[in-house]
């Protein structure tokens, strides 16, 4: 084995402000980084997988919703995460696309309302704990409270 990048962090935990659930789409992580910027995060858990929030609404498989609670469990656990943020996006390709809701975008928006809405009652029922839980909507136009 031979060190190609020489990088130093702090080998203490950290308290993290947030977990973070976020889609892996490239697109939006400029998103995900202008909105730890605005929140401030110093540390944030990130867990970063197709569709963001979609396994704790609509898994296609119960062991994806299974594994994403399991790493929120372990992220409150181990870093005593504050709050929980679910994201959603425009043109999901884990939701087809802006195409799968005939290019509507107030549809679109609708259901990923819905979509994180469940996911959030998801959690409420199945964490171990209650804690702050953020619903967050990103389209090509900016970041959307919910
Ligand atoms: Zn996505």
């Amino acid at each position: 084995m031979r060190k190609i990048i020489d990088f130093e962090t702090k080998k203490e935990h950290y308290t993290a402000q947030a977990c973070v659930v976020w889609c892996f789409d490239n697109r939006f992580t400029p998103a995900l980084n202008e909105f730890v910027k605005n929140k401030n995060y110093q540390h944030y858990d990130l867990i970063k997988v197709a569709g963001g929030a979609k396994p704790l609404a609509t898994p296609e498989k119960e062991i994806e919703e299974e594994y994403i609670l399991k790493q929120i469990e372990i992220s409150l656990k181990l870093h005593h995460s504050q709050r929980i943020v679910l994201m959603g996006h425009s043109d999901c390709g884990a939701y087809g696309g802006l195409a799968a809701f005939n290019n509507d975008e107030d549809r679109e928006k609708q259901a990923h309302i819905e979509e994180l809405t469940k996911a959030k009652s998801f959690l409420q029922n199945n964490l171990s704990c209650s804690v702050p839980i953020d619903l967050i909507f990103v389209d090509c136009s900016g970041i959307w409270e919910i």
